[in-house]
């Protein structure tokens, strides 16, 4: 795979994870998702809003990543292909075939698929706000 530590591309595009996955999720890292009903949009994807949990072009909660992190993987010999493109465009990334994986945890999710961005189970938060000067 193309995949090396320190590229954090495929952390700025949509990170999809199941209503299961983000309560499993959020046991594990001590902190509970946003209610489904209570979500704000999502966060248009890209690299002004990367996933909430990358930090210094590193994932901070490696061992617990969602399972599409752990299979979205670019089989090419290096990372030409994965870029940004305008909306709209398509480049034909030869990713890892995760189709049996999805049906997988559709079987283990049953009825709770209830799924949404990450950035919207776990918003960032807040950036601080300074004092107005006087
Ligand atoms: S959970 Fe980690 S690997 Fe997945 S998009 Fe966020 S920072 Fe990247």
């Amino acid at each position: 795979a193309a995949c090396r530590a320190g590229c954090s591309h495929c952390c700025h595009i949509p990170v999809k994870v199941s209503a299961v996955e983000a309560r499993a999720l959020g046991r594990a890292i001590g902190r509970a998702p946003v209610p489904l009903a209570d979500h704000e949009p999502a966060a248009i994807a890209g690299y002004a809003s990367p996933c909430p949990f990358l930090s210094d072009g590193r994932c901070s909660i490696y061992a617990q990543r969602p399972a599409v992190c752990r299979s979205h993987l670019n089989m090419d010999e290096d990372a030409l292909l994965c870029q940004l493109l305008p909306s709209g465009h398509q480049v034909p990334v030869p990713y890892l075939d995760t189709r049996a994986l999805l049906a997988v945890s559709v079987l283990i999710a049953g009825e709770d698929l209830g799924a949404a961005d990450l950035r919207q189970w776990f918003p960032a938060p807040a950036a601080p706000t300074r004092p107005p000067r006087e």
